[in-house]
């Protein structure tokens, strides 16, 4: 599948918003991937699943789990484990620490693919890849459907998305929707 294949789903589903968003980072932008609304279709989460295992398989061997912090990872984990063949776990915070619940356990060198579905500085892959490892798992490799970051996000593990943006990010003391005095939305709020 390519960028521009990947990048015409989001379209079509309307997924590619403009305005001006808090995202999870903290950080404002003037647009945002709504990924849920692409999932929302199965056909194409099963397709960009599958896509993204296999991109992912070019840089490392088949893992015995895929993992991804909630909520916006767990079904990208579902597909690109169906498409693998093995189990997709989820961490969940608790007290605003991340972390495996439900019984969900990695075994002691279970080798372990870390997914998202859109990177944009890579703390919540960073902090999913660090609850992987904790619970004895040996992360080989990073995905996302999306890297916003322009590819400039280092996990130190190979790093593979089905498209990569560059798009702008700013601190909110320097943001310049906020100083033109455009309220900024949470996406996914209402
Ligand atoms: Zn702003």
């Amino acid at each position: 599948m390519t960028q521009e294949e990947v990048l015409a789903i989001f379209k079509e589903s309307g997924a590619l918003l403009e305005g001006h968003f808090r995202l999870t980072s903290g950080l404002h932008s003037g647009r945002y991937l709504q990924c849920a609304l692409v999932l929302q279709h199965p056909g194409h989460a099963a397709a960009l699943g599958s896509a993204l295992a296999a991109r992912m398989l070019e840089h490392a061997a088949r893992p015995a789990v895929v993992i991804a912090p909630a909520l916006g990872g767990i079904l990208v984990a579902h597909e690109v484990a169906r498409a693998l063949g093995v189990r997709a776990l989820f961490a969940e915070r608790q007290d605003g620490v991340l972390m495996l619940r439900r019984g969900f356990r990695i075994d002691p060198g279970e080798a372990c693919f870390v997914v998202e579905d859109v990177v944009t500085t890579g703390g919540s892959t960073r902090e999913t890849m660090e609850v992987a490892r904790q619970a004895g798992g040996i992360v080989t490799a990073a995905g996302a459907l999306i890297d916003r970051s322009g590819g400039r996000t280092d996990l130190g593990v190979p790093t593979l998305a089905l498209a990569v943006l560059n798009v702008p990010n700013y601190a909110p003391e320097g943001c310049p929707m906020c100083r033109a005095g455009n309220p900024v939305v949470k996406p996914g709020s209402r």
